[in-house]
């Protein structure tokens, strides 16, 4: 079959009512609330789903450290994950009952996590500030370095491995009856007018339906580039190390208080994998695209950590990884284009995407079925 769209001709190759463009886990998730309220749906991806920062990311999960609307969604997220592996029947690798700790060195690091401690309560959520001799207590082994900090237990944070999750979400989606499309990469989105009809490959086959959602990372804003719009998604950089297994448990979650803050290159953060490897974090770099870290980034993560934790000395590093976050200055878009009716957008989560892709997977199904 072979029609004209727009002024492309193009091999319809099936009918879809939503096609979800990027399987990493906003992808998956929107995907599989779509496919839960009934909608016949396609997943693409270029390569293969998790192969974007989804699957090269340390799976945090936390509330600490936002505020207003984005608190609230965050915290909402993590509520959909305490029941995921049921809903799902899937054996995700979670936890959830992690301690979280944010470190801070200066007096403007305190102020600023006595804020967050702040909003948090403000929304009812747990949070509190502590001292440098309550910090030394909970966390033996810690240097002199932070001069106080604040914790949140709260029975939510902790970390996820998002490869499970996605794999979860599309084996849900499959038993749906929807369908998951691997290197199949879009090179344009069809439109009719103001309308969207579907999504054109390099080989101009096409797939049609009446909603193309947009969640392929910071490759969101090439798509959006192909029809003159932009909504300032840009690609940020991040490196994390990998230790071999610790032979202690640490049961925390460790942040430098400056975390995720634009302009901090390399920040504080160390977390624990169920396996016992540690996973140290991590780094900014807006604009940066190169998959490979450079050993002066890696020498700069390892110092920054051990100047906070030195028990760090006692393991090695195994591996370094590096994913690209969709950064987005204003915090994730999401909804539909005004230019193009049908047309959604479900990216921009920057550091924060495995925390809120539950809620945003079910916030866009919601939106596309109303
Ligand atoms: C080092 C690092 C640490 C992080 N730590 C955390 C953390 O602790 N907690 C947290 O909540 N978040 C964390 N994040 C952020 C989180 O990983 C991202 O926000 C999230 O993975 C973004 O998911 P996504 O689905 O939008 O994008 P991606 O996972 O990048 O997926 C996009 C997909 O789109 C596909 N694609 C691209 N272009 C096309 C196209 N034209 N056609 C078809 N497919 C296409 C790609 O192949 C890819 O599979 C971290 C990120 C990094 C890099």
């Amino acid at each position: 079959m072979s029609y004209i769209s727009g002024a492309r001709k193009v091999r319809v190759m099936a009918r879809y009512d939503v096609i979800v463009v990027g399987a990493g886990i906003i992808g998956a998730a929107v995907s599989y609330y779509s496919a839960k309220k009934g909608l016949k749906v396609a997943l693409v991806d270029k390569k293969y789903p998790a192969s974007g920062a989804s699957g090269a990311c340390n799976g945090g999960l936390s509330y600490f450290g936002k505020s207003g609307k984005l608190l609230q969604d965050a915290y909402d997220s993590l509520i959909l994950y305490r029941e995921l592996a049921k809903e799902l029947d899937y054996p995700i690798e979670i936890c959830q009952d992690e301690l979280f700790v944010q470190l801070a060195t200066t007096e403007e690091e305190i102020a600023e996590l006595e804020k967050n401690v702040e909003e948090c309560k403000r929304f009812g959520l747990d949070a509190e500030m502590v001292s440098k001799s309550t910090l030394h207590s909970l966390i033996p082994g810690l240097s002199n370095k932070p001069i106080g900090g604040a914790i949140a237990q709260g029975g939510l944070h902790g970390f996820v491995n998002p490869f499970t999750v996605i794999y979860g979400y599309l084996d849900k989606v499959k038993k749906l009856e929807g369908t998951i499309i691997p290197n199949w990469e879009v090179v344009g989105i069809l439109t009719s007018g103001r309308k969207v009809k579907g999504v054109v490959n390099k080989k101009e086959e096409a797939l049609y339906a009446p909603v193309v959602v947009i969640s392929s990372g910071f490759e969101t804003a090439y798509l959006l580039q192909s029809l003159n719009l932009t909504l300032n998604i840009m690609p940020n950089r991040g490196v994390v190390l990998v230790t071999e297994k610790a032979p202690w448990k640490l049961k925390k979650k460790l942040m430098g208080a400056n975390f995720g803050s634009t302009g901090q290159n390399v920040s504080l953060c160390i977390e624990q994998t169920l396996e016992g490897n540690l996973l140290i974090g991590s780094s900014q770099e807006i604009g940066v695209l190169i998959r490979e870290p450079n050993i002066d980034l890696i020498a700069r993560i390892a110092n920054n950590a051990l100047s906070f934790y030195p028990s760090l000395g006692k393991v090695n590093i195994i591996r370094a990884f590096t994913g690209v976050r969709p950064h987005r200055e204003e915090g994730p878009f999401l909804g539909e284009i005004k230019e193009y009716e049908g047309l959604f957008v479900a990216s921009g989560h920057g550091g924060m995407g495995i925390t809120l892709a539950p809620w945003t997977g079910r916030t866009v199904a919601l939106m596309i079925a109303s």
